[in-house]
């Protein structure tokens, strides 16, 4: 199969205004260091506008309850938004069902749930599960821990300079004992956008199934399950301006009907004996105990946020200040870029002569700019380049050309304390 690379496409969009986005985010009216906030470090994590603060106080003002347990007003008030909650997800993701969304704490514990109770009881000594080095720790270390104590192989498809993965080495990786193959959508470390479709429809062909850690792309990205025809896609709220401690997993029904459950408690059952017990189904078998109930909510809300702003608009003002940013950063004499694919989301890694990162980070910071200095939890991909770390600047909607020449002149005045 001959797999094209995919350049990321974004359809005219109606122009967006970054300027009027900003006035939802009210900690950018935050100074830090006496200076206005800058914030570029969305990658980490993001902002939140006031339609999820608020709706996170409204909450718990007027509707909190436990879910899925009371016959009270406020209880099935509760359950009737943290379902609903789900329906926002479901139809976030275009997924073909909100029973194949489930709630957990983010894309590190949904990644764990598919090691542990999917891809664990699948696989034999001499398989192998398929990864790129341009994966985030959390896509990495819990297939090394099943494949270590299996005594299975994880195969890893390598970049070239520019951070585009290998299409042929993956076509050649992909063999008859290949059990999964788990790939990030957007690189956290440094921006690219994998080809996913190509790499998907070749996995399936070969009967294997995929993961994709959709962390960094949720926020920057349109994303259709049903189109990519995923098996699974995980993702965190607090990347997409959501609360921290909630995420998704969305999964095909098929293969959470056949996964066991992880982790065992209240709401996941149907019914218990001290000499058997009755799992619920999906997603409710995975989802045990009192669950993160106005996180979701929260979420729910951040999504509405998000969908009401456009995908594809905001995908085309951060392709705006990518080019921006990358235009500016390459006139600056020391200063490198990692990862110059041709598919890339709103992220920029840099180096520069003689600093490191954490130096360029703590002088930005001075001047209220903050961004992102280190490994960024993608040691391996590090160690591809031969270095310990980049400074990382990450885009979100509410940012703006100015933010950029804040950046820029940051660096500047890096350089000259340098010098
Ligand atoms: N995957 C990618 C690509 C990420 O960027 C991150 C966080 O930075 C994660 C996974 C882990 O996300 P979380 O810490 O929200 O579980």
């Amino acid at each position: 199969m001959k797999m094209e690379r995919e350049v990321v496409g974004v359809a005219p969009a109606a122009p967006f205004d970054p300027q009027i986005a900003r006035e939802d985010f009210p900690i950018l009216r935050e100074r830090v260091n006496g200076k206005p906030l800058v914030y570029l470090d969305n990658a980490a994590s993001t902002q939140k506008p006031c339609a999820v603060i608020e709706t996170l106080t409204q909450f718990y003002r007027h509707d909190y309850a436990n879910v899925h347990r009371g016959v009270h007003a406020l209880s099935q008030r509760a359950t009737e938004r943290y379902e609903g909650a789900r329906e926002t997800v479901r139809r976030f993701l275009n997924a073909p069902s909100a029973d194949e969304i489930v709630f957990l704490r983010g894309t590190t514990e949904a990644i764990n749930l598919v090691a542990q109770s999917f891809a664990r009881p699948r696989l034999r000594r001499g398989d192998n599960v398929v990864i790129t080095a341009l994966e985030h720790h959390s896509n990495i270390v819990p297939w090394q821990l099943v494949c270590a104590t299996l005594g299975v192989e994880l195969r890893v498809v390598p970049v070239n300079d520019a951070g585009e993965l290998n299409l042929e080495g993956y076509e050649l990786m992909v063999g008859r004992r290949t059990k999964l193959v788990a790939l990030t959508h957007v690189s956290n470390a440094i921006g690219t956008v994998t080809p996913l479709r190509g790499m998907i429809a070749l996995a399936h062909e070969r009967g294997v199934p995929v993961l994709v850690d959709g962390a960094q792309a949720v926020s920057h990205l349109p994303v259709d399950v049903t189109e990519l025809d995923c098996d699974f896609y995980a993702f965190s709220g607090h990347k997409v301006f959501g609360p921290t401690g909630i995420g998704a997993l969305y999964a095909k029904a098929r293969h959470l009907a056949a996964m066991p459950p992880w982790q065992c408690g209240g709401d996941m059952i149907r019914t218990v004996a001290f000499g058997h017990t009755e799992f619920a189904d999906a997603p409710a078998k995975f989802e045990a105990g009192t669950p993160n109930i106005a996180g979701a909510i929260g979420l729910a809300a951040a999504l509405e946020y998000v969908e009401a702003a456009g995908l594809q608009a905001i995908a085309a003002h951060e392709a705006r200040l990518l080019d921006y940013v990358t235009r500016r950063l390459s006139a600056i004499h020391g200063l490198r870029i990692l990862g110059t694919a041709a598919a890339k989301a709103g992220i920029v890694s840099f180096t520069m002569q003689g600093m490191h990162p954490h130096d360029i980070g703590t002088i930005l910071d001075a001047g209220g700019v903050a961004i992102r200095a280190g490994h960024h939890c993608a040691m391996p991909l590090m160690q591809r380049y031969g270095i310990a770390g980049t400074a990382r600047a990450s885009f979100a909607l509410y940012n703006t050309t100015a933010d950029i020449d804040a950046l820029v002149a940051g660096i500047e005045e890096a350089k000259r304390l340098f010098r």
